[in-house]
């Protein structure tokens, strides 16, 4: 039973059902509930590349989930201003490591190199604009490591018309007004408005922000994060770009004096978003910062015009994820921020983790409980660290930046790991755990974009890894190799809908 028709019920619904064997002595059938009343969050626009590997386990072809998402490719993320906020401050996160090597090596880097342009091609090929991709390569497949941006509301129809369509996900729309409880606590069934109680065996909590399952009724109460990772708000707007303009290849994360601006480009529109701690900036303040974002990115836009939307969050995390026989997964279980979009990736790794180690009944529940709710606290603990790396290495002046860097708000581990990476990069040792969210290479990239100190080297350690100019000569011919053969985002998503407009099944069924 899962509640809730947002990105994560849907996602819960069409991976355990693509995953559920019909011929099994006892099948898994899937119901989901989803109130005709309360509205999907409808943002989340920005994903990380796990998101290739969960639609096809789904089943869905990449054609289909580009055209019908209105998608475009992710290559990684461009930090405009985090480190001084002057002219020409700007790093790169992409999904492609850095080149294989001992990363001591990389303290050779003459001063002012940009670590991530030169140990790595992808940063060029985002500066042109170019897709990671051929169209003639297999689904899912690239010449660099990517995700996608994509209109959230239509990722969740998409997921709707899958599961209902060609997974045999039993949909009821319907509103929950509350749970009917059974022996030691477990739930028994939900109690809908229309159509009774419905009752299941394994309950998904994918309600959201209102947590029906896991907080109303298990009681689970949340880990407020948000003297570690201030926002609490964010101001969104979609802007209509031209035909045939430019598609950005990364999410543009660009700095502002409390907090920073979402920049996702679609085929058909941008999203951007306005992210900000209440404490800081009120509302007018973040109004004008997000006006004049756009009046500088978009010169032919009326920002005056744009429809502006408020949505308020809390940095936190349930103290568990999984209770008796309820499961949260989404913003149910926790959200910290936009940032770097791990939301939707956590609700990947849930999923990964659930289907991998399924429950053949109630009684091994507790055992797998317990072994989820220690990973997934691990995770959200880690990822509290990432989010907040971005923010402690700033040397920005206002009193938001300022507050970051308080030894107060940084989590210990992190401290811990910043004195040790100024003598040795960060290391496999660093980060133990198998599927770890961020690896170390997203810790370089944040580190050595922000201007931390590349590590002189140590004195006992194995030489492993060649010459590093012979490598950043490697990493130039495969930027210009890559250059020559790949397309802009643009040619490739508008040749990709030119061949299957008309006639063809995929833009009619999604069309609408
Ligand atoms: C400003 C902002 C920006 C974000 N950007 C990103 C991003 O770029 N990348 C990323 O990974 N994540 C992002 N996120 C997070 C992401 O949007 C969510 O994690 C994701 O959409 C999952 O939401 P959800 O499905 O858990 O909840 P929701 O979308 O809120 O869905 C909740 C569902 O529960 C149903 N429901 C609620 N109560 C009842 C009831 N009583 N009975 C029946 N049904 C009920 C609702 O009808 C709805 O269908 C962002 C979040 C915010 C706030």
């Amino acid at each position: 039973m899962i509640v809730g028709g947002g990105t994560a019920g849907w996602l819960a619904a069409c991976r355990i059902a693509a995953a559920a064997d019909p011929a099994a002595e006892r099948p898994v059938s899937v119901t989901l509930v989803e109130s005709p009343d309360i509205a999907t969050i409808g943002v989340g626009e920005g994903t990380w590349p796990t998101m290739r590997r969960t639609m096809a386990r789904i089943g869905i072809d990449e054609a289909e989930l580009l055209i019908a998402c209105d998608a475009s490719f992710k290559q990684g993320s461009r930090f405009d201003g985090w480190v001084t906020g002057e002219a020409g401050d700007s790093y790169h996160h992409p999904f492609t490591p850095p080149i294989a090597g001992d990363p001591r090596e990389a303290a050779r880097l003459r001063p002012g190199d940009a670590f991530a342009d030169r140990l790595c091609a992808q940063p060029q090929i985002c500066a042109l604009d170019l897709a990671p991709r051929q169209r003639s390569m297999p689904g899912y497949a690239g010449a660099l490591n990517y995700a996608y941006h994509l209109d959230a509301a239509k990722l969740a129809a998409l997921l709707k018309r899958h599961a209902t369509g060609r997974l045999g996900v039993r949909h009821v729309r319907d509103h929950v007004l509350d749970v009917e409880a059974a022996e030691g606590g477990d739930i028994a069934s939900v109690r809908t408005r229309d159509n009774g109680a419905i009752a299941g065996d394994l309950f998904i909590d994918c309600t959201g922000h209102a947590a029906l399952l896991i907080g109303e009724h298990c009681g689970i109460d949340v880990v407020d994060r948000s003297d570690e990772l201030f926002n609490d708000r964010a101001l969104a707007v979609q802007v209509p770009v031209a035909p045939g303009s430019a598609i950005a290849a990364q999410t543009n994360a660009t700095a502002h004096a409390g907090g920073w601006i979402w920049d996702i480009g679609l085929p058909t529109r941008r999203g951007v978003g306005c992210v900000y701690a209440s404490t800081f900036m009120d509302d007018a303040a973040a109004e004008a910062t997000l006006k004049a974002y756009l009046r500088r990115t978009t010169p032919d836009c009326d920002a005056d015009a744009l429809n502006i939307r408020l949505l308020t969050f809390r940095s936190a995390h349930r103290e568990r994820f999984w209770a008796g026989n309820c499961l949260a997964i989404g913003q149910s279980a926790g959200f910290l921020e936009p940032l770097e979009a791990s939301a939707i990736v956590m609700i990947e790794l849930a999923l990964d983790a659930l289907i991998d180690d399924f429950p053949a009944n109630r009684a091994v529940m507790a055992v797998q409980a317990e072994r989820f709710n220690a990973q997934f606290r691990y995770r959200w603990d880690r990822i509290v660290e990432f989010l907040k790396l971005h923010y402690v290495l700033s040397r920005r002046t206002e009193p938001y930046w300022r507050a970051h860097r308080d030894a107060g708000s940084i989590p210990s581990r992190l401290a811990q790991s910043l004195e040790l990476w100024r003598h040795r990069a960060p290391a496999a040792i660093d980060f133990p755990a198998k599927d770890e969210v961020f690896p170390g290479a997203s810790y370089q990239f944040v580190l050595y974009g922000m201007g931390f100190l590349l590590p002189s080297g140590v004195a006992v350690a194995e030489r492993e890894g060649g010459d590093m100019a012979a490598a950043i000569r490697q990493v130039e011919q495969r930027g210009r190799a890559l250059a020559a053969s790949l397309p802009t985002n643009r040619a490739y998503l508008d040749a990709l809908r030119a061949e299957h407009a008309g006639t063809d099944p995929i833009l009619e069924r999604y069309a609408e």
